[in-house]
């Protein structure tokens, strides 16, 4: 019956049922370790899977539960299970899925951490990594067609904002007999749905919009019954759980997540229109434009372009942006992304600090880049405050 009602209402209720008369109206936050029986019998049950309930924190627990079954709601999946944090559910993801011998393609702009495990870890087990340049849909379709255990997408990328088409890509892989999975990080469920595209899986970190409000770390991977059950099981072997007092938090950021998507859409569609004629910036990465590469595929497959902008100045040197950043008043220079509060960060020091400049000219990121997620904040403030820090660069 919920599943029917729009998705701002399901960001309210789902995964908060259970309620018991007389009960808390909140989910309540189980911290205990461990959940006892006065049945050795029932107990043999749980353990065995034949009957519901929890034994162990690592393992499972009732409040990370609601979390996770509001996510698996949200993107309209058979099963959910979620890790400690973004990396987590990464990482598990695709340890369960990979083994020696297979070979995963991808691209070259995920996210840091995830291309730190294509670059360095994945190798070691020697499973075959083919990254691709992230706008050339046909050379990722040719190396799909080489053979694929794992397709990996991002889209919209970290920072430019490229977009992949997910079905067409999709399309490609099945046929290879390809699991897909993709990183909803930055689209959330509000603007993208890649499980009705053709993905597989569909994972976030959850520490960024899903939570909103920049305090607890968590991540989380939605899919089938068959695919979660062996994340799951590698993830409570692994031990890398997500807390419960994270849990709760992420459970009381997503009930506004709506509210909070819509409004970051609005202004940052905006904020990037402004930016796009301001004389001190040359160019502006934002799916929603016009003039954005991919902002066709983005019409298609997104229901709104997302709190996440980028820009480069005229004045393409990393002095402009250091410059720049402590001038705004309603941002906080910052490694993260995704919060009520606005957001900025040059490349440099967040998401690509592993690069030389070299390389990350090579990605295509300028030394002048900003990385701006809008916050919630009301967009006239954000843009004259943006006014009067780059009437000095
Ligand atoms: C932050 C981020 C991650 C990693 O999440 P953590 O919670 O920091 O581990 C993964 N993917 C994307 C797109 C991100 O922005």
């Amino acid at each position: 019956m919920k599943k029917q009602a729009h998705i701002g209402t399901r960001c309210v209720w789902s995964g908060e049922e259970g309620r018991s008369s007389n009960g808390p109206t909140q989910v309540p936050v189980v911290h205990s370790v461990s959940f006892g029986f006065d049945d050795i019998d029932e107990w043999q049950a749980v353990a065995l899977g034949d009957l519901p309930g929890d034994i162990y924190g690592r393992n499972t627990n009732p409040t990370v539960r609601a979390f996770e079954e509001k996510i698996r709601q949200l993107e309209g999946a058979d099963a959910a299970t979620s890790a400690s944090t973004g990396m987590g559910i990464i990482s598990n993801t695709l340890y369960t899925l990979l083994k020696t011998g297979d070979r995963v393609v991808s691209v070259k702009d995920t996210y840091g951490g995830t291309s730190v495990l294509f670059s360095e870890f994945l190798p070691r087990l020697q499973v075959d990594v083919a990254l691709c340049d992230t706008t050339d849909h046909e050379m990722i379709e040719s190396e799909i067609k080489k053979g694929c255990t794992v397709l990996y997408l991002e889209t919209p990328t970290n920072p430019t904002n490229k977009i992949l088409d997910i079905d067409r890509l999709c399309r490609v892989a099945r046929a290879a007999g390809a699991t897909i999975v993709v990183d909803n990080t930055f689209a959330t469920p509000i603007n993208q749905s890649p499980l009705e595209l053709g993905a597989d899986l569909v994972l976030h970190s959850a520490t960024k919009f899903l939570g909103g409000h920049a305090d607890a770390l968590g991540g989380v991977v939605c899919g089938s019954q068959h695919l979660i059950e062996q994340i799951y099981h590698y993830r409570e072997i692994n031990g890398a759980t997500l807390h419960p007092m994270a849990a709760y938090l992420l459970l009381r950021g997503v009930k506004t997540l709506d509210l909070r998507i819509q409004r970051q859409n609005e202004s940052a569609l905006k904020i990037a229109r402004y930016l796009e004629n301001h004389t001190a910036v040359d160019r502006v990465f934002y799916p929603g434009l016009e003039s954005h590469e991919g902002h066709e595929i983005a019409r298609n497959q997104m229901r709104g372009f997302g709190g996440m902008l980028s820009f480069m100045l005229k004045e393409d040197s990393f002095e402009a942006v250091r410059r720049l950043i402590p001038r705004l008043r309603f941002a906080h220079a910052a490694a993260n992304l995704g919060s009520v509060e606005t957001i900025v960060g040059p490349p440099s020091t967040t998401s690509h600090v592993e690069c030389t400049v070299e390389e990350r000219a090579a990605l295509g990121i300028p030394e002048s880049l900003i990385r701006y997620s809008t916050g919630i904040e009301h967009c006239d403030d954000l843009i004259a405050d943006l006014e009067q820090a780059l009437k000095f660069s």
